[in-house]
């Protein structure tokens, strides 16, 4: 089995940010790598925020945030994380994208280095045939936010080696993680669940059932969700829950996965939740604000 010691980390978004924590966290070296210089910046002062946070609520030491700020570097060049040991990508949740890192990445690879999505709902398999070491491939789904969530859902392609699926569940064990396993269908586990809830939601939004504040609170009080289903939404992304539906309508044929046109129009208007400052709430002001 590989013996991971750095890890390389592609897309300085919201998951990339926190994987990059908790990995850091977790002892291992961390290259992490985003098309664009100012993602990459914002997302190291995120997870120096981040971090301050934990530990002013004594959820870690302040030696182990400064050991692990320590072990984050930034890559300007993606061939910079070729050699790592684990190449973990966690890109916009578009299939072409993903497979143009994976092409454009596995010739600067090392010959042992294993290869992980962190994608919602893309085929594995699809995603490793871009890629020189399909057998070196799986998909490690962390859940955001990563640092507090305790799941690593883990996805076999059809090509992945016992060992690469040995060393992937050791690698999420090590950093705290539980793992579930998963079968590499559309969405895996829980985004087939859970997304396909959001977009009903959203459904019930578009059809005057109810407002943004009456589904959430009837979703947190009545089924005693911790957050509402339209503010989980947001905090996930509003063009992450489209592309997922999307793979789910497309992967699965099935008319029951088809994404609502009101989370169509948001995502259209770049309205696409908390990352943007505006979603189903309006985060721009103090507290969040209902947009409907
Ligand atoms: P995000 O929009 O916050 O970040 C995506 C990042 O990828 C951006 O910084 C963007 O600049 C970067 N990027 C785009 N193209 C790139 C390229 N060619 N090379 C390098 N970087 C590139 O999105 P996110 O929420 O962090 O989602 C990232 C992945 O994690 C997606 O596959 C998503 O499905 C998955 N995911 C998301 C959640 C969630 O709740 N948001 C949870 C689990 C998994």
């Amino acid at each position: 089995m590989v013996d991971i010691k750095t890890v390389g980390i592609i897309g300085a978004g919201q998951m990339g940010t926190g994987i990059a924590h908790v990995v850091a966290l977790g002892g291992y070296d961390v290259l992490l790598h985003d098309v664009s210089q100012e993602r990459l910046q914002q997302g190291l002062s995120v997870i120096e925020k981040n971090m301050t946070r934990q530990v002013s609520r004594g959820v870690i030491e302040p030696a182990a945030m400064e050991a692990a700020m320590k072990r984050i570097k930034p890559a300007g060049e993606l061939q910079a994380v070729g050699g790592t040991d684990l190449a973990i990508e966690a890109a916009t949740e578009n299939e072409e994208t993903k497979k143009t890192i994976f092409k454009a990445l596995s010739p600067h690879l090392g010959p042992d280095t294993l290869l992980a999505s962190n994608t919602s709902s893309i085929s594995i398999t699809r995603l490793a045939s871009a890629t020189d070491r399909p057998g070196k491939f799986i998909g490690l789904h962390f859940m955001n936010p990563a640092p507090v969530m305790k799941l690593v859902e883990i996805i076999r392609g059809i090509a992945t080696d016992a060992d690469t699926y040995e060393t992937a569940v050791q690698f999420a064990q090590s950093l705290g993680k539980t793992t579930s396993n998963a079968e590499d269908f559309p969405a895996f586990i829980v985004n087939r669940i859970l997304v396909p809830m959001i977009n009903e939601a959203i459904y019930t939004l578009y059809e005057g059932v109810g407002t943004v504040d009456a589904i959430d609170t009837a979703m947190r009080l009545g089924a005693n969700h911790p957050m509402g289903p339209l503010e989980l939404g947001d905090f996930i992304g509003l063009d992450t829950v489209l592309s997922i539906m999307n793979v789910l309508y497309e992967g699965l044929a099935d008319s029951k996965y088809r994404p609502c046109p009101l989370l169509v129009k948001y995502v259209e208007a770049g309205w696409l939740g908390r990352k943007s400052g505006r979603g189903f709430y309006d985060y721009r002001g103090d507290k969040p604000v209902p947009t409907r």
